[in-house]
């Protein structure tokens, strides 16, 4: 349920609220704005007796029913915009990043040299795999540990923090030494006890939907992540199963619009994967901007040829360039902020 204050009720008023709360089983979640306070009470269906004894409190202006099945994520519980920040940008609330990289750290040199050009187009964000969710047990599974520290030097010569995947729940602590987001990926989108692990760490996440994922299955995803008190959340559109085989993944535009009326966190597009085709990945990234994304995650490679994992669809440092600079075209038209990455 959510709590409206009414207006004047002081610091006590609420203390006391979220110390009744806690005594029926709920977890009290505050969003103060300018005018009220609204407080979202998460834990097993409220019955009308209890919500009429938090009705019958005398701060309590109204008592309503989330109707939603998911309550920290959505918009009734929270209605400003989660602002994601890091040092070289923010994402949500009229602020967009991009974050980009290859999708596998393969050596240093190839990892530097991607870090190096990101940057210089005005990426605020490097992207690259050290633990790879391969298909095939038999394909490159990334560098590991090795790759993390590769990516921390990246981010020691650059300044651009760094989002990389993990990909299980015993991996967290190592991946979160490293990082500066967690990535977990479409095929660990439903993997509830890496979601949680993800939540109690400290880190900001980077929630990839499932390839089969509804949108309310995504946000289900999403809801173990802040149940665990993590608010750094953000959703990627990453393209979905359909019957046309022409793309490698069906981008679901529409996903946009729809989570951006739904809840209240950032949501960005990654074009790479649902293009699989490097040809295809502008378009794919500029239909997500004009929907309304705050964000994109695309990947780029030194040498796409010579990758060791999709090899087609990452974006050539000429091609990057000119993403870069068609998305930043477009940003002004939808009323997006983007500051490019500060060089140091
Ligand atoms: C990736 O970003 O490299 C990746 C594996 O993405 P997804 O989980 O969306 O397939
Ligand atoms: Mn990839």
């Amino acid at each position: 349920m959510l709590i409206v204050l009414k207006k004047g009720a002081g610091e006590e008023a609420l203390a006391e609220l979220k110390r009744e709360l806690e005594r029926f089983g709920f977890r009290p979640h505050v969003s103060q704005g300018v005018e009220t306070t609204l407080v979202g009470a998460v834990g097993k269906g409220p019955t009308p007796e209890i919500m009429d004894h938090f009705r019958a409190l005398p701060y309590v202006a109204e008592v309503i029913r989330i109707s939603k099945p998911y309550k920290l994520a959505s918009l009734e519980v929270h209605p400003l915009p989660t602002v994601v920040a890091f040092p070289t940008g923010k994402t949500g609330g009229g602020h967009f990043m991009v974050a980009a990289g290859p999708c596998g750290v393969e050596s240093r040199e190839q990892t530097l040299t991607a870090a190096r050009y990101v940057k210089k187009h005005g990426a605020q964000m490097l992207r690259g795999g050290a633990f790879k969710p391969r298909t095939s047990p038999y394909s490159f599974q990334g560098l590991g540990e090795e790759g993390l520290k590769i990516l921390a030097e990246a981010r020691a010569e650059t300044g651009l923090p760094v989002v990389t995947e993990v990909t299980s729940p015993d991996k967290v602590e190592l991946v979160a030494e490293y990082a500066d987001m967690l990535q977990i990926g479409a095929r660990n989108a439903q993997n509830f006890a890496l979601l949680k692990e993800a939540g109690q760490s400290k880190k900001p996440v980077l929630l990839k939907r499932g390839m089969s994922m509804t949108l309310e299955e995504f946000l289900m995803s999403a809801e173990y992540v802040l149940a665990e008190g993590n608010e750094n959340l953000i959703l990627v559109e990453r393209g979905i199963r359909t019957f046309e085989k022409a793309t490698r993944f069906t981008l679901d535009v529409s996903a946009v619009p729809v989570l951006k009326s739904w809840t209240h966190l950032p949501v960005w597009i990654d074009p790479s994967h649902p293009a699989g085709k490097r040809d295809w990945v502008t378009p794919l990234a500029l239909a997500g901007v004009a929907a309304g994304a705050d964000g994109l995650i695309v990947e780029t490679h030194p040498n796409p040829k010579e990758a060791r994992s999709d090899a087609a669809q990452q974006l050539t440092e000429e091609e990057f360039a000119e993403f870069m600079s068609r998305v930043k075209a477009l940003l002004p038209a939808v009323g997006k902020a983007f500051h490019a990455t500060a060089l140091r």
